[in-house]
């Protein structure tokens, strides 16, 4: 093991280098991998995405040391794997790797604490320490209270854990799940997967783990997108989903890719749908416009009741505050409802629906107000309506490119104010 560690250090967990895997049938090759490389680093969380058939697993069956490939060479913790015979593969194997599988694979009839002991017990680990560590890695995945019951007695999400708590008794510093969360839904899959990164956070274990599913592909710092045996992206979250967050704010998980960079040249696009999804929740928006009530009501009366000030310098006031009130309440619901803080385009979208929006409400009644017979006579609403006035006296083209400028004007300013107030994490 110190041997494994020590050369991790130097090169990467996992190299392929040119790997490629043909598989012989009836009706031809079948060229599952080509001509593949790949390197990932110790305490990396990789996800493999790609359409069924794209060659995922034949990745992890070699990533895992289950398969060989047919050309190329791949070093695992600084060991040549590829060119190993079977047995000597088997023992890097039990080394390195931990397996979770989608179907869980437990034994029936046989306690969580059974099933996680069996590794051990193939390593002719004595009962007594077999026990302690059982107990640990069932410990840490959150099953302490559930070590006397069988597969049956479990729900899928239970079974999923009892099968990491299997695959890290070992303390192997990788881990290869595919499609771990396939058989399990939204909510249990985030679990496992907040189980997953906080082993990864904690541990600083290595995940390599398959899904078909961005949600999960989501809470990857890496997405890895095969394509008819080859990898056609790659690339790298800066802001992975937080998968307890996620939890805790279901059902608006959204897409996090517009935070994704290509790490490696990309031959081919996400679907577009997804690349450009910058939705936010609807109720940010009357979120944002009483902040900015309240936050203009309180400079407009701090203003005048205590510094004693003007109305002008009451209404500069209000308009100010209130812009970074509704900026900073509105970034913190949109990180709330997310689960992480909002992209570039969805701040875009905030600060673009909301001038159009509420602003163009608000301009409508005041015009409307101010058009009425005039009531009281010197009045923001009626500064505007004459400004307005003066400014579509020098055409229709002078006053919708004024007007254009004024709205693109304060959308840059909320915008900026959003970017400026957002959480950074
Ligand atoms: P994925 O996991 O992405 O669905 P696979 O790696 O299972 O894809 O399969 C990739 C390609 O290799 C598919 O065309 C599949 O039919 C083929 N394939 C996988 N395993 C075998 C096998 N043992 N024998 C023949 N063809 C196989
Ligand atoms: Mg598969």
């Amino acid at each position: 093991m110190a041997a494994v560690a020590s050369a991790s250090l130097r090169a990467p967990l996992i190299r392929l280098s040119r790997v490629s895997k043909d598989y012989g049938t009836g009706a031809g090759v079948v060229h599952a991998m080509r001509d593949v490389d790949l390197a990932i680093d110790q305490g990396e969380f990789v996800a493999v995405v790609g359409a069924s058939g794209s060659g995922k697993s034949t990745m992890m069956n070699v990533l895992g040391c289950l398969d060989r490939p047919t050309r190329g060479t791949y070093d695992l913790a600084g060991i040549d794997v590829a060119q190993r015979k079977g047995d000597s593969r088997a023992i890097v194997r039990n080394r390195v790797i931990g397996f979770v599988f989608q179907g869980f694979n437990l034994l029936p009839r046989t306690t969580a604490l059974e099933n996680v002991e069996l590794p051990l017990q193939y390593r002719g680990v004595g009962v007594r320490e077999r026990r302690r560590r059982a107990v640990a890695a069932l410990e840490a995945v959150g099953l302490a209270s559930r070590m006397h019951h069988t597969q049956n007695q479990l729900s899928g999400g239970q079974q999923q854990r009892v099968a990491i708590a299997r695959a890290l008794v070992t303390d192997p510093p990788l881990l290869l799940a595919d499609e771990p969360t396939g058989n399990l839904d939204t909510r249990t899959s985030l679990d496992v997967l907040a189980l997953l990164q906080k082993l990864n956070r904690e541990r600083g274990i290595t995940v390599v783990l398959v899904t078909h599913e961005r949600e999960i592909a989501a809470c990857a710092s890496r997405i890895i997108e095969m394509r008819d045996g080859r990898i056609v992206s790659d690339t790298r979250c800066a802001e992975p989903v937080d998968a307890a967050r996620a939890l805790a704010g279901l059902p608006s998980i959204r897409d996090v890719e517009e935070d994704c960079e290509p790490v490696a040249s990309r031959r081919d696009l996400r679907s577009p749908s997804a690349a450009t999804s910058s939705s936010v929740p609807w109720n940010v928006y009357p979120m944002m416009w009483l902040a900015d009530a309240t936050g203009a009501l309180a400079a407009a009366s701090y203003v005048v009741f205590i510094l004693h000030g003007s109305g002008a310098s009451a209404l500069w006031a209000a308009a100010i505050f209130g812009e970074v009130t509704k900026a900073w309440s509105g970034a913190r619901w949109c990180r709330r409802s997310l689960g992480r803080p909002m992209s570039s385009d969805q701040r875009w979208h905030v600060a673009f629906g909301y001038t159009l929006g509420i602003t163009g409400l608000g301009l409508a009644l005041v015009t409307a107000a101010a058009m009425w017979p005039r009531v009281a006579e010197p009045s923001g609403a009626h500064f505007l309506l004459d400004a307005a006035a003066a400014t579509l006296g020098r055409g229709w083209f002078v006053f919708a490119t004024v007007i254009a400028a004024a709205v693109a004007g304060i959308v840059l300013l909320r915008y900026l104010l959003l970017s400026l107030l957002a959480p950074r994490r």
